[in-house]
């Protein structure tokens, strides 16, 4: 789960690490307000799950109350395009104000698990504020990695090392110490998969404060963490994806136009590649999962199809915990509620497969039985070539 960057730097606040004063806001005046407060210069920020929106035209300066008005106004209500969001772009909804700070120096820190090493990693560099994608292709040598073993947790010398890889003078490399305790702190806690802070900034009077903050957390662990569920933010998910996370069903939207239905990850995956094997273009991967109901298949269906890309649909299930003969009644339920309007091939294997063939042959739809993946792949390219 992503969350906005008022949110990431809340929980900043509350593990100590220094973050401009400021407040969300979702209109003109409400922003208005805040930089009376503040006084100016303040920053306007837009809030959307992507980042790159400086170089979009999402950040502006505001030096005075006019300014303010007119780049809240314009930011509010855009569509925001960035490198991450798409060219369609986000509509941004909220923004925040902050005080506009003095910078120094632009840094670049993150913190993130790193599963070939199996340690937690504190990747730092000077180059900080631009694309950090475009540093690591160009100077890779200018992002320094610090490995933690996390048995042992951060230590003094870890945090001495990003700091000397930083040049960072007594000062701020004082705070930069705690900053790295804390967000180290907050990561592990919060089973994050990413904290970034780009730019972690010096100030000219040398404070050294997060200019930006971006937190992912793993979704397996959200079950843990009830306090950061409020920070979930419909509206920049895909709303397929929503609606099949209300069914427990796992689906992600993709390119392509062969929509697929499997069930178990792993064969979810093997059909995605021969799928592209034989020329043709995932819609989406979608596990149905092990124990789906006839419901659960139905509500699979009713998602796939919402999607305009989807030309065909391809269904590959091995029927072991979910039996065949359940499958096909949830297809056919499926068929006659909604509609299918998509030729659909199916491939089914396991247990009861006798009788799932049966339901599916006497439902009078007109499904593509195919004897193997192969032939089942090969025949939904076919149709939506
Ligand atoms: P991103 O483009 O989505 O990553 O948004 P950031 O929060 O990183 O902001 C982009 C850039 O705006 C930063 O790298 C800064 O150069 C600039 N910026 C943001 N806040 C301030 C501020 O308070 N003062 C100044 N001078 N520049 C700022
Ligand atoms: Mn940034």
């Amino acid at each position: 789960m992503n969350i906005h960057e008022y949110q990431a730097k809340e929980l900043f606040k509350k593990y100590g690490i220094p973050v401009p004063d400021g407040a969300v806001a979702f209109t003109v005046d409400e922003a208005e307000e805040t930089a009376e407060r503040l006084g100016y210069p303040v920053v306007v920020k837009a809030q959307i799950h992507a980042g790159g929106r400086g170089k979009g035209g999402g950040v502006k300066l505001a030096g005075s109350a006019d300014e303010l008005k007119s780049a809240a106004g314009e930011i509010l209500g855009m569509d925001l395009v960035t490198h991450q969001t798409g060219p369609e772009g986000k509509t941004v909804k909220k923004i925040l104000v902050e005080q506009g700070l003095n910078i120094k120096k632009e840094l670049y820190l993150s913190i993130i698990p790193d599963r070939v090493t199996a340690k937690i990693v504190i990747m730092a560099s000077e180059a900080g504020g631009m694309d950090i994608e475009e540093v690591a292709e160009k100077n890779p040598e200018k992002i320094i990695k610090v490995f933690i073993d996390p048995l042992i947790g951060i230590q003094a010398f870890h945090c001495r090392e990003a700091a000397f890889g930083l040049n960072l003078s007594p000062g701020p490399m004082k705070q930069l110490n705690a900053i790295l305790k804390n967000l180290y702190e907050l990561l592990v806690h919060y089973d994050c998969s990413q904290v970034e802070i780009n730019p972690l900034i010096i100030t000219e009077d040398d404070n050294v404060i997060a200019l930006d903050a971006k937190i992912n957390f793993d979704d397996n662990a959200l079950y843990r963490h009830k306090d950061i569920l409020e920070y979930r933010d419909i509206d920049e998910e895909d709303p397929l994806e929503v609606e099949a996370s209300r069914f427990n069903l796992n689906y992600i939207k993709m390119d392509g136009n062969v929509g697929n239905m499997v069930n178990g990850a792993g064969l979810a995956m093997a059909t995605m590649d021969i799928i592209k094997q034989v020329g043709a273009e995932p819609a989406n991967f979608l596990d149905v999962g092990g124990g789906a109901s006839a419901e659960m298949v139905e509500n699979g269906f009713r998602i796939i199809l919402s999607d305009k890309n989807v030309k065909g649909i391809l269904i590959n299930i091995f029927g072991g915990i979910l039996r065949c003969d359940i499958l096909a009644k949830g297809v056919v339920q499926a068929a006659e509620k909604i509609g299918i309007n998509v030729p659909v091939v199916i491939r089914m294997e396991g247990t009861n497969v006798d009788e799932g063939r049966k339901i599916l042959a006497e439902s009078g739809l007109n499904l593509i039985t195919a004897v193997d993946l192969k032939d089942a792949a090969n025949r939904v390219a076919e149709i939506v070539k």
